[in-house]
Protein backbone atom coordinates (compact mmCIF):
# COMPACT_ATOMS: atom_id res chain seq x y z
CA UNK A 1 0.00 0.00 0.00
CA UNK A 2 1.53 3.54 -0.96
CA UNK A 3 0.07 6.42 0.93
CA UNK A 4 1.07 9.80 1.79
CA UNK A 5 2.12 10.68 5.23
CA UNK A 6 0.67 13.56 6.80
CA UNK A 7 3.06 15.67 9.28
CA UNK A 8 2.05 14.11 11.52
CA UNK A 9 2.69 10.64 10.91
CA UNK A 10 6.10 12.01 9.49
CA UNK A 11 6.60 13.33 12.99
CA UNK A 12 5.91 10.10 15.16
CA UNK A 13 8.11 8.08 12.68
CA UNK A 14 10.15 9.90 13.36
CA UNK A 15 10.07 9.73 17.42
CA UNK A 16 9.84 6.24 16.66
CA UNK A 17 12.91 6.12 14.89
CA UNK A 18 14.70 7.85 17.29
CA UNK A 19 13.30 6.63 20.38
CA UNK A 20 11.65 3.40 19.88
CA UNK A 21 10.83 0.89 20.99
CA UNK A 22 8.19 3.61 22.41
CA UNK A 23 4.32 3.14 23.59
CA UNK A 24 1.69 4.80 22.24
CA UNK A 25 0.94 7.00 25.33
CA UNK A 26 4.72 8.07 25.31
CA UNK A 27 4.47 8.96 21.50
CA UNK A 28 1.11 11.06 22.33
CA UNK A 29 2.95 12.66 25.52
CA UNK A 30 5.55 14.34 23.25
CA UNK A 31 3.13 15.56 20.77
CA UNK A 32 1.14 17.12 23.53
CA UNK A 33 -1.78 15.24 22.07
CA UNK A 34 -4.23 12.44 23.34
CA UNK A 35 -3.67 8.68 22.74
CA UNK A 36 -7.06 8.44 21.25
CA UNK A 37 -5.83 11.35 18.55
CA UNK A 38 -2.77 9.62 17.73
CA UNK A 39 -4.93 5.69 17.34
CA UNK A 40 -5.83 6.32 13.29
CA UNK A 41 -2.19 7.78 12.51
CA UNK A 42 -0.64 4.88 14.22
CA UNK A 43 -3.29 2.02 12.68
CA UNK A 44 -2.29 3.66 9.33
CA UNK A 45 1.71 3.56 10.18
CA UNK A 46 1.35 0.11 11.13
CA UNK A 47 -0.84 -1.23 8.40
CA UNK A 48 0.74 0.58 5.85
CA UNK A 49 4.28 -1.25 7.28
CA UNK A 50 6.54 1.39 8.33
CA UNK A 51 6.01 0.80 12.37
CA UNK A 52 5.96 -2.31 14.22
CA UNK A 53 3.72 -2.93 17.20
CA UNK A 54 4.53 -5.51 20.25
CA UNK A 55 2.62 -5.69 22.94
CA UNK A 56 3.74 -4.30 26.45
CA UNK A 57 6.84 -3.39 24.52
CA UNK A 58 5.48 -0.44 22.07
CA UNK A 59 6.32 1.09 19.02
CA UNK A 60 9.63 0.67 16.51
CA UNK A 61 10.37 1.31 13.25
CA UNK A 62 10.32 -1.19 10.61
CA UNK A 63 11.43 0.26 7.32
CA UNK A 64 9.99 2.12 4.71
CA UNK A 65 7.35 -0.14 3.06
CA UNK A 66 8.63 -1.33 -0.73
CA UNK A 67 5.99 0.08 -2.27
CA UNK A 68 6.69 3.96 -0.86
CA UNK A 69 10.09 3.72 -1.94
CA UNK A 70 9.48 2.89 -5.68
CA UNK A 71 6.88 5.37 -5.65
CA UNK A 72 9.10 8.22 -4.08
CA UNK A 73 11.59 7.64 -6.71
CA UNK A 74 9.66 7.27 -9.85
CA UNK A 75 8.18 11.07 -8.63
CA UNK A 76 12.19 12.14 -8.73
CA UNK A 77 12.66 11.11 -12.00
CA UNK A 78 12.99 14.48 -13.88
CA UNK A 79 11.87 15.54 -18.18
CA UNK A 80 15.26 17.07 -18.37
CA UNK A 81 17.55 13.79 -17.60
CA UNK A 82 15.35 11.47 -19.80
CA UNK A 83 14.82 14.04 -22.83
CA UNK A 84 15.84 13.36 -26.68
CA UNK A 85 16.72 15.27 -29.30
CA UNK A 86 13.40 16.64 -31.26
CA UNK A 87 13.62 16.02 -34.91
CA UNK A 88 12.02 19.43 -36.77
CA UNK A 89 10.94 20.56 -39.71
CA UNK A 90 10.18 23.99 -41.02
CA UNK A 91 6.46 24.89 -41.76
CA UNK A 92 7.55 25.18 -45.22
CA UNK A 93 8.66 21.51 -45.66
CA UNK A 94 7.17 19.22 -47.90
CA UNK A 95 4.86 16.02 -46.54
CA UNK A 96 7.04 14.36 -48.51
CA UNK A 97 9.97 15.95 -46.90
CA UNK A 98 8.09 14.50 -43.95
CA UNK A 99 7.88 11.21 -44.78
CA UNK A 100 11.62 10.89 -45.42
CA UNK A 101 12.49 12.48 -42.69
CA UNK A 102 10.65 10.34 -40.74
CA UNK A 103 12.57 7.04 -41.69
CA UNK A 104 16.06 8.99 -41.83
CA UNK A 105 15.88 10.06 -38.56
CA UNK A 106 13.80 6.93 -37.56
CA UNK A 107 11.30 8.21 -35.20
CA UNK A 108 7.40 8.64 -35.19
CA UNK A 109 6.13 12.07 -34.47
CA UNK A 110 8.21 15.29 -36.13
CA UNK A 111 7.50 18.91 -34.48
CA UNK A 112 7.10 22.06 -37.01
CA UNK A 113 8.65 25.19 -36.06
CA UNK A 114 8.05 28.47 -37.42
CA UNK A 115 10.11 30.81 -39.22
CA UNK A 116 11.68 32.12 -35.45
CA UNK A 117 12.32 28.92 -34.64
CA UNK A 118 9.25 28.31 -32.29
CA UNK A 119 6.80 25.22 -32.18
CA UNK A 120 4.38 25.55 -34.64
CA UNK A 121 2.78 22.34 -34.81
CA UNK A 122 2.83 17.94 -34.23
CA UNK A 123 3.23 15.43 -36.96
CA UNK A 124 2.42 12.19 -36.43
CA UNK A 125 3.14 8.85 -38.43
CA UNK A 126 -0.96 8.39 -39.38
CA UNK A 127 -1.27 12.13 -40.25
CA UNK A 128 1.55 11.05 -42.96
CA UNK A 129 -0.51 7.60 -43.69
CA UNK A 130 -3.79 10.04 -43.97
CA UNK A 131 -2.00 12.56 -46.10
CA UNK A 132 -0.53 10.06 -48.28
CA UNK A 133 -3.65 7.94 -49.22
CA UNK A 134 -4.51 8.55 -52.96
CA UNK A 135 -2.33 11.34 -52.44
CA UNK A 136 0.35 11.79 -55.06
CA UNK A 137 1.14 15.34 -55.18
CA UNK A 138 3.21 15.05 -51.37
CA UNK A 139 5.55 17.14 -52.67
CA UNK A 140 3.54 20.34 -53.38
CA UNK A 141 1.90 19.90 -50.27
CA UNK A 142 3.22 22.12 -47.30
CA UNK A 143 3.39 20.05 -43.53
CA UNK A 144 1.71 22.96 -41.67
CA UNK A 145 -1.79 21.59 -43.51
CA UNK A 146 -1.97 18.58 -42.17
CA UNK A 147 0.13 19.16 -38.76
CA UNK A 148 -1.62 19.35 -35.73
CA UNK A 149 -1.00 22.96 -34.50
CA UNK A 150 -0.52 25.30 -31.14
CA UNK A 151 -2.33 26.12 -29.19
CA UNK A 152 -3.68 22.55 -29.32
CA UNK A 153 -0.22 21.41 -28.69
CA UNK A 154 0.58 18.81 -25.45
CA UNK A 155 3.54 19.93 -23.87
CA UNK A 156 5.60 19.03 -21.04
CA UNK A 157 8.90 21.59 -19.53
CA UNK A 158 12.29 20.04 -18.53
CA UNK A 159 11.03 20.53 -14.54
CA UNK A 160 8.38 18.53 -14.58
CA UNK A 161 8.17 14.61 -13.61
CA UNK A 162 8.64 11.87 -16.07
CA UNK A 163 5.60 10.37 -14.24
CA UNK A 164 3.68 13.72 -15.34
CA UNK A 165 4.55 13.32 -18.54
CA UNK A 166 4.06 9.50 -18.78
CA UNK A 167 0.44 10.50 -17.61
CA UNK A 168 0.10 12.80 -20.74
CA UNK A 169 0.93 10.66 -23.15
CA UNK A 170 -1.73 7.84 -22.04
CA UNK A 171 -4.56 10.94 -20.95
CA UNK A 172 -4.55 12.62 -24.74
CA UNK A 173 -3.12 8.94 -26.31
CA UNK A 174 -0.40 10.15 -28.48
CA UNK A 175 3.11 8.69 -28.70
CA UNK A 176 5.35 12.02 -28.22
CA UNK A 177 5.45 15.09 -26.21
CA UNK A 178 8.01 18.35 -26.94
CA UNK A 179 9.35 19.48 -24.44
CA UNK A 180 8.94 23.32 -24.19
CA UNK A 181 9.99 26.39 -22.38
CA UNK A 182 7.94 30.36 -22.79
CA UNK A 183 10.17 32.29 -24.88
CA UNK A 184 11.21 35.10 -22.84
CA UNK A 185 10.71 37.45 -26.19
CA UNK A 186 7.18 36.48 -26.33
CA UNK A 187 5.52 34.15 -23.58
CA UNK A 188 2.98 32.73 -25.91
CA UNK A 189 5.74 31.06 -27.74
CA UNK A 190 7.52 27.85 -26.84
CA UNK A 191 11.24 27.24 -27.78
CA UNK A 192 11.74 23.64 -28.56
CA UNK A 193 14.00 21.85 -25.60
CA UNK A 194 13.32 18.01 -26.63
CA UNK A 195 10.95 15.02 -27.11
CA UNK A 196 9.74 12.81 -24.70
CA UNK A 197 8.09 9.64 -26.47
CA UNK A 198 7.17 6.26 -25.54
CA UNK A 199 10.47 5.10 -25.47
CA UNK A 200 11.75 7.50 -23.43
CA UNK A 201 9.51 6.28 -20.41
CA UNK A 202 10.29 2.53 -21.44
CA UNK A 203 13.86 3.10 -21.64
CA UNK A 204 13.51 4.64 -18.02
CA UNK A 205 11.85 1.64 -16.73
CA UNK A 206 14.53 -0.59 -18.12
CA UNK A 207 17.39 1.56 -16.67
CA UNK A 208 15.66 1.91 -13.02
CA UNK A 209 15.44 -1.97 -12.94
CA UNK A 210 18.73 -2.19 -14.13
CA UNK A 211 20.02 -0.15 -11.66
CA UNK A 212 17.73 0.25 -8.98
CA UNK A 213 18.05 4.02 -7.17
CA UNK A 214 16.17 2.77 -3.94
P1 LIG B 1 0.12 7.94 -34.37
O1 LIG B 1 -0.06 8.74 -35.60
O2 LIG B 1 1.22 6.93 -34.53
O3 LIG B 1 -1.17 7.40 -33.83
P2 LIG B 1 -0.01 9.79 -32.12
O4 LIG B 1 -0.95 8.90 -31.33
O5 LIG B 1 1.08 10.46 -31.36
O6 LIG B 1 0.71 8.97 -33.27
O7 LIG B 1 -0.83 10.90 -32.87
C1 LIG B 1 -2.24 10.91 -32.96
C2 LIG B 1 -2.73 12.32 -33.33
O8 LIG B 1 -2.39 13.22 -32.26
C3 LIG B 1 -2.08 12.90 -34.58
O9 LIG B 1 -3.06 13.59 -35.33
C4 LIG B 1 -1.02 13.88 -34.05
O10 LIG B 1 -0.84 15.00 -34.89
C5 LIG B 1 -1.60 14.30 -32.73
N1 LIG B 1 -0.53 14.54 -31.71
C6 LIG B 1 0.61 13.85 -31.54
N2 LIG B 1 1.34 14.35 -30.52
C7 LIG B 1 0.62 15.39 -30.04
C8 LIG B 1 0.83 16.34 -28.97
N3 LIG B 1 1.92 16.32 -28.20
N4 LIG B 1 -0.13 17.27 -28.75
C9 LIG B 1 -1.25 17.30 -29.53
N5 LIG B 1 -1.49 16.46 -30.53
C10 LIG B 1 -0.57 15.50 -30.79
Amino acid sequence: MVIELTKRQERILQIVKDEGPITGEQIAEKLNLTRATLRPDLSILTMSGYLDARPRVGYFYSGRPAGSVISESLHKLIVNDYKAVPIVLQESASVYDAVVTLFLEDVGTLFVVNQKGYLAGVVSRKDLLRASLGNKALEDMPVSIIMTRMPNIITCTAEESLFDAAKKLITYQIDSLPVVKASEADGRQYELLGRVTKTTITKAFVELAEEPHV
